[in-house]
């Protein structure tokens, strides 16, 4: 809730004019609690995870030798019931843990730092505390996951995630408990190391999901935008993960690559890559 009765109260406040987003945002949050705030991220979680699958879905659905170009295992063909499973295997772990979750856990965001008020943050702060969030919590991620693939870890707890060795969008959050519980502590570690405002926060949330969605989502389209970030894996990395299973050393880290290049962790991948092309020279003499 902002300290203002009125939008004159936080211009004088501010001791300058509010941007048009300053605007938007007073109107919108002005009434509103820290603790709805900060409920929001549970209601993008689901609305994303409800709604970003499903062109995947259409896709998969309508299947043909054009479509089969960009899926990754093309042998693997899911049907509409697989995917509401899929779908079912989601409500599975948002109902019960990531929910709840996420409406507990709202006063620690506020006491970590995370602030709700005006002014907002200018476009260079979100930038650079994005770019911080998503490499702190690449790095914290590639080893919790790579302990996640010792034997206890694995058999206990992390099979859960790999029980699809063709991954969809909609089971992306599909875990164990206590793996999303882990998981979601790598993911504040940025946040908490340099927090921000809310707006920042939820923008993190967004696009850390639909990455999430997206390196699951079992295709790889060569015009995908999150071609031209640098060193980012997107789903051909991923996948790679998910169809080699539970004893695979390999591709580890969420986001970007370097992670398993510097710890020598992605030579079977880059091994299957060179494989690959080689082929397709092969095929086209
Ligand atoms: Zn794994
Ligand atoms: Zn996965």
């Amino acid at each position: 809730m902002l300290p203002y009765e009125t939008l004159e109260d936080a211009t004088v406040s501010l001791g300058r004019n509010l941007t048009l987003a300053e605007i938007l945002w007073f109107q919108y949050s002005a009434r509103k609690s820290d603790y709805i705030l900060f409920c929001h991220n549970a209601l993008f979680f689901f609305i994303l995870y409800t709604i970003f699958p499903l062109p995947y879905m259409i896709l998969e659905l309508m299947r043909s030798e054009k479509i089969d170009k960009y899926k990754l295992q093309p042998n693997v063909k899911n049907s509409l019931a697989d995917m509401l499973d899929g779908y079912r295997k989601f409500l599975y772990i948002f109902l019960p843990v990531v929910l709840p979750l996420q409406i507990f856990s709202c006063s620690t965001l506020k006491n970590i730092g995370i602030r709700t008020g005006l002014p907002l943050p200018s476009r260079s702060e979100i930038f650079w505390q994005l770019l911080v969030y998503f490499v702190i919590e690449d790095y914290a991620h590639y080893w919790l996951h790579r302990l996640s693939h010792h034997k206890w870890f694995y058999e206990k707890i992390h099979q859960v995630h790999h029980e699809y060795t063709a991954p969809i969008g909609f089971v992306a959050p599909y875990a164990h408990w206590a793996e999303f519980i882990i998981g979601g502590s790598a993911t504040l570690c940025g946040p908490m190391l340099v927090p921000g405002h809310i707006i920042t926060f939820w923008l993190y949330l967004i696009l850390r999901e639909m990455e999430s969605i997206e390196t699951h989502s079992g295709y790889d389209f060569p015009w995908s935008p999150t071609k031209y970030i640098p060193f980012y894996g997107g789903a051909v990395f991923h996948d790679y993960h998910h169809f080699v299973g539970g004893k695979t050393q390999s591709n580890f880290a969420p986001m970007f690559t370097y992670c398993d290049y510097i710890y020598g962790t992605d030579k079977g991948y880059r091994y299957m890559k060179k494989f690959e092309k080689t082929r397709e020279k092969l095929k086209e003499k």
